[in-house]
């Protein structure tokens, strides 16, 4: 795939040796995996094809980085101290999209944000956001209780998949007695209470 000027990379085999180089065999198949399902979404839904691609290749691209290099990212960029408390399930997209900037020279706001968002998702998400936090859930390789059911909300009406995604995570999360991350809840409360 060629990209169009305004996306850094001239070719989309460019940008995949950089996210390759990054990670494991096993997680680059699942950022394929996601690129795939987050085209298709991006077909049914409208987005740009390219800004969906680009978004899911490096959507995990911080995932295997140690927690020294995240909170030398916290204190260096300015973040909220609390996070410090957090760990890399929560670290690997907010902080991995400022190191997506940094290291990968992606500029695109609606992109990077994507990636912030990837996990926890918002109470104000963009079409390419949902559609990131979504293909994360559905892609194929994805095996759990519900996942069929995900996958076919997410061909009906995507704000429903993300209410659906948002409520399973939240549950597992409570089950687990795991924190739950405020941005998260905010998520809850706008998409799956409509608050
Ligand atoms: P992955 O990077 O492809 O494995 O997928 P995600 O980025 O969506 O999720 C990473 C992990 O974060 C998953 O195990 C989620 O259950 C977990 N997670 C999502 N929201 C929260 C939260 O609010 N708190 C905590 N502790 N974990 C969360
Ligand atoms: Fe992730
Ligand atoms: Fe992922």
């Amino acid at each position: 795939m060629i990209y169009s000027q305004q996306y850094t990379y001239d070719t989309r085999e460019e940008l995949l040796e950089k996210v390759q180089a990054a990670m494991s065999e096993k997680r680059f198949r699942h950022v394929l995996r996601v690129e795939k399902a987050a085209i298709d979404l991006a077909e049914r839904y409208g987005e740009s094809v390219e800004k969906a691609s680009i978004a899911a290749l490096t959507h995990d691209y911080a995932k295997e980085r140690s927690d020294a290099d995240f909170k030398k990212v916290i204190v260096e960029f300015g973040y909220d101290l609390d996070l410090l408390n957090w760990g890399n399930a929560i670290w690997h997209g907010l902080l991995g999209a400022k190191l997506v900037e940094k290291e990968l020279k992606i500029t695109d706001p609606d992109i990077l944000r994507a990636i912030e968002l990837h996990t926890t998702g918002a109470a104000e998400m963009s079409l390419l956001a949902k559609i990131l936090y979504v293909a994360d859930y559905i892609e194929a390789g994805r095996d759990f209780p519900g996942v069929e059911v995900a996958r076919e909300i997410a061909e009906e009406n995507l704000d429903d998949a993300v209410a659906f995604e948002t409520q399973h995570t939240l549950e597992h999360l409570i089950a687990k007695r795991s924190p739950v991350y405020p941005k998260t809840l905010a998520t809850y409360n706008r998409w799956v209470a409509k608050k």
